[in-house]
């Protein structure tokens, strides 16, 4: 059975003690973060079977789940239920693009709420409610920059048993993402904070820690959580068999912030799936480029506000699990105890950052040029594969992730490109929905006093 084990289990701190146990995919899913502020990381990477990845072409996203989620679940969870739970998180399509020869985007954004963050919510949602069985509330607790919010919102929307508590920036996430995160209701509270995404952050984590609160039986959706990193795997193994010839390999890009989505990459390779290249461009919080340059790690705070506002991270969260698949140790505060192997880390990785500036020029080029549209996430993801490529000299296979729908951005793309894009069927009347967020300061106290008075 595939156990999970904190990435601080190693550490020893006058000031915190590491957990050295080992526990389930359950235990990790409900609790969301180990006692020692570590990110649960498993013990055992399965391998898949390369026929039966290539049997994948041609098969609906469903049989892909199904294939790589119960190589990790076969321990806890039967696979019918499974498969059920798949089928209720799936119910839309993967559109991928053409631009040119072996170069496509993938756009993840036919979900509910239009960002590709709807394919590990909705899953993590049902898995949740299935695995937390009839017993006590469960509260969960989720600082956004914007998409995670909403989406992790809108799964969980009437689902019975589960609370759920969203903190976003007030002053960073984009009228209409606002508008998504305040009107979702039911079981769902927004906080607008009056602070940075960090901020948010720390607030929740702060939490989590605080045996005063342990009562309340919070668990986390960030993608600290594994269970979210785990749907994050599937995409990737269902575009090499949809696009790759046999025995070819292929290159991803992930325009990535708090890097859950490049790692759901990550794992996929090291089951077995043949990636040449992760390409993880970011756009001027550029800790990680920096790193992997210069081999010295310092994050970057209080994170810049970019356009590509999902990504404003200034020490991406799955940074302890990049730096435990690669030998090294890092902590939440950004200290790094043990080096990751960073010339291998180099050998399989390619970030660069992408300023607001050259962002904005893809846009335009990249409609111009191929007829492409793409919102600022995505195109700093483009911009960062054509640098790859130039530099590299590669022109193999590979595959862009469109990660939000650009009608979440409609005011860049008028601007740049002087038209309204279309709304996404999951997104039509959002302007006229209505809701307010609970306003808070970015203080602890604040925040505990809330919880305390409102959560069961
Ligand atoms: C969250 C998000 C990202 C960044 O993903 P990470 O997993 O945090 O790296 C990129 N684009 C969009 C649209 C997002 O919502």
């Amino acid at each position: 059975m595939i156990l999970y084990q904190s990435t601080n289990r190693n550490l020893v701190l006058p000031e915190r003690k590491a957990f050295r146990e080992k526990v389930s995919f359950r235990e990790a899913l409900l609790t969301g973060q180990a006692p020692d502020e570590g990110l649960f990381v498993p013990d055992r990477i399965p391998v898949l079977s390369y026929s039966d990845i290539l049997a994948l072409k041609n098969k609906p996203y469903t049989d892909a789940a199904l294939l790589v989620t119960y190589a990790y679940l076969c321990d806890e969870i039967d696979r019918s239920v499974l498969e059920k739970i798949i089928i209720d998180s799936y119910p839309f399509g993967i559109p991928m693009e053409l631009v040119s020869e072996k170069l496509y985007i993938m756009r993840l954004d036919q979900g509910p709420t239009a960002s590709f963050k709807d394919f590990a919510a909705r899953m993590m949602a049902r898995l949740m409610s299935w695995f937390k069985g009839g017993e006590k509330r469960l509260n969960v607790l989720v600082a956004t920059s914007g998409d995670t919010g909403s989406a992790v919102g809108e799964a969980f929307r009437g689902v019975e048993g589960i609370n759920v508590c969203i903190l976003y920036p007030g002053n960073e996430v984009s009228g209409r993402q606002k508008k998504q995160l305040d009107t979702i209701g039911d079981n769902v509270i927004a906080i607008s904070v009056n602070g940075k995404f960090d901020d948010c952050q720390n607030l929740v984590k702060e939490a989590f820690a605080d045996p005063e609160l342990a009562h309340l039986n919070f668990t986390s959706a960030n993608s600290i959580n594994f269970g979210r990193i785990l749907p994050q795997m599937i995409y990737y193994v269902y575009a090499y068999a949809q696009l790759a010839d046999e025995g070819e390999d292929i290159v991803f890009c992930v325009p990535s912030g708090n890097f859950g989505n490049a790692l759901g990459c990550e794992y996929a390779r090291r089951m077995g799936l043949p990636v040449r290249k992760l390409v993880m461009p970011t756009n001027e919080n550029d800790e990680f480029p920096d790193f992997l340059a210069r081999s010295r790690y310092k994050k970057i705070s209080p994170s810049r506000a970019c356009l590509s506002n999902a990504m404003n991270v200034g020490h991406p969260s799955n940074l302890a699990r990049f730096f435990e698949l690669y030998g090294g140790t890092v902590d939440r505060k950004g200290i790094v105890y043990r080096m990751p192997d960073i010339g291998e880390m180099r050998r399989r990785i390619f970030s660069v950052s992408i300023s607001d500036e050259v962002t904005r020029k893809c846009i335009k080029t990249a409609y111009e040029k191929y007829g492409i549209l793409l919102e600022p996430h995505g195109a700093v993801g483009w911009r960062g594969l054509e640098l790859f490529r130039e530099k590299e000299g590669d022109s193999g296979l590979a595959v862009c992730l469109e990660t939000a729908h650009p009608a979440k951005f409609p005011d860049e793309i008028i601007e740049l490109l002087g038209m309204v894009p279309v709304m996404p069927e999951s997104m039509k009347g959002i302007d006229e929905r209505r809701g307010v967020p609970v306003e808070m300061d970015a203080s602890y106290k604040d925040f505990k006093k809330y919880l305390e008075e409102n959560l069961e």
